[in-house]
């Protein structure tokens, strides 16, 4: 089940409740919605003295989509799950756009302006904006959770394997058995060194399977040089030959060259890493290998919110997840940077921009508008795009609903740079008593 965050009236993070309880305590009187997404509601009591069991972050960081899960270690239980999906490649466009009219600009023929090339100089740390981005993502939600329950470790994919296990795999070798541990480190560590393909055919997005190159039948070793990856053809097809007999003797070759480890050293996922440490919570760190292994043995399905949950050697034994459903959050950003539109020549085609706010809205505020006259009447709901003369559009899981008078509207949850998936699906537009 998603709990439902509560907190006390002195905005203390309580525990999380069942969303019946939240529901009850609203019915009361007892407690008010603080927040729409994720739920949280604010109970209208002080309680200083309260108990709280600390919960657990667990970060799977990806590149597209960050899985996140709240986890009670004591329990089991998954108390809470959501999945960012960033915007790098928006911002990554969006430099690029800026770019090419800056540029265009510099080739014109102006006035004179002295030459500006090498006067740039990039702070220790410095990422991409594409990639700053993603971490202030993790790291804002890493924030917010902490002021919405009480949290006292994190947990973050740091790697793709054990790089201590398999620190001199290919010299001193590690057996691998299928199913343990190991076997997952090993697999991770093959999936990198052979680019996840085919050894023989290069051939991408089909099962991987590991593959002897001496076979064993010839007497080959479990050891990681002596292994690669094979889709299921190659395998059958090679059988008992060795790889040189296959055809394949630079496999063979190559098997004794150990991954240098720069490859397998993941810069974004490092730097998030120092940041979560700078939060003075103690973060544990696992492998992508043990985060699959521990998925494996619980039996769960593939998803960023429950690879999250696997994460690292805190993981329960037992996982409940019954009844969970990950709140999917997409960074949208706020605002834009841009002064005005220009057109193709680079040349200002608009006015500059007028206020951020509208009769109290703001761009990207969820609103809900009731509407009682005319074309549209009816209810809508969905993100707002204000309009200067106070007629709004509205984009609603149905579409863009445009032209609706800001008296009709009513705010349900401020801008905060991200839209909520749950807020689009009909029927559902609300949590119950919003
Ligand atoms: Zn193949």
């Amino acid at each position: 089940m998603s709990f439902v965050f509560v907190l006390d009236t002195d905005k203390r993070p309580l525990n999380p409740v069942h969303p019946g309880w939240a529901r009850h305590l609203l019915t009361q009187g007892k407690a008010a919605v603080w927040r729409r997404y994720p739920f949280t509601i604010i109970l209208k009591q002080a309680l200083p003295e309260a108990q709280t069991t600390p919960l657990r972050i667990k970060l799977d960081p990806g590149s597209k989509t960050t899985g996140v899960a709240v986890v009670n270690d004591a329990t089991g239980a998954v108390v809470w799950a959501a999945e960012i999906a960033h915007r790098g490649q928006q911002v990554h466009e969006g430099l690029l756009t800026r770019t090419a009219s800056r540029h265009s600009r510099r080739a014109r023929h102006t006035r004179y302006r002295p030459a500006r090339f090498d006067n740039r100089r990039r702070r220790a740390g410095w990422l991409p904006p594409s990639l700053e981005s993603r971490l202030a993502n993790v790291q804002t939600w890493v924030a917010r959770l902490r002021r919405f329950c009480p949290v006292s470790a994190l947990s973050q994919e740091l790697v793709k394997f054990d790089t201590q296990l398999l620190q001199d795999a290919e010299t001193s070798g590690v057996d691998y058995q299928q199913g343990e541990l190991a076997g997952y480190e090993v697999r991770e560590y093959l999936l990198e060194k052979w680019r996840r393909q085919c050894a023989y055919c290069g051939a991408t997005n089909t099962p991987l399977q590991i593959e002897h190159i001496v076979p064993k039948a010839r007497g080959g070793s479990n050891r990681v040089s002596n292994l690669t990856l094979a889709c299921a053809l190659c395998n059958t097809q090679k059988g008992t030959q060795t790889a040189q007999e296959f055809g394949h003797p630079i496999v063979q070759q190559q098997a004794k060259t150990p991954l240098k480890d720069a490859a397998a050293v993941n810069t974004t996922r490092w730097a998030l890493y120092r940041r979560l440490c700078a939060t003075n919570l103690p973060v544990e760190v696992g492998t992508g290998g043990r985060t699959k292994w521990n998925r494996t043995q619980r039996g769960l399905p593939k998803a960023h919110w429950l690879d999250a949950a696997c994460v690292g050697a805190s993981t329960p034994t037992l996982l409940t997840i019954t009844g969970v459903t990950p709140l999917r959050i997409s960074a949208t950003g706020r605002e834009s940077r841009q002064m005005c539109r220009m057109d193709r020549y680079g040349f200002p085609r608009t006015s500059a921009k007028g206020q951020r706010r509208v009769q109290g809205f703001q761009t990207g505020d969820l609103v809900r508008a009731v509407v009682t006259s005319g074309k549209h009447t009816g209810t809508h709901v969905g993100r707002v795009a204000v309009r200067a003369r106070g007629f709004f559009n509205i984009t609603t899981a149905q579409g863009v609903v445009s032209d609706i008078p800001s008296r009709y509207c009513q705010r349900v949850q401020q801008a905060d740079g991200y839209q909520y998936e749950r807020c689009y699906e009909k029927g559902a537009a609300l949590p119950p008593h919003a």
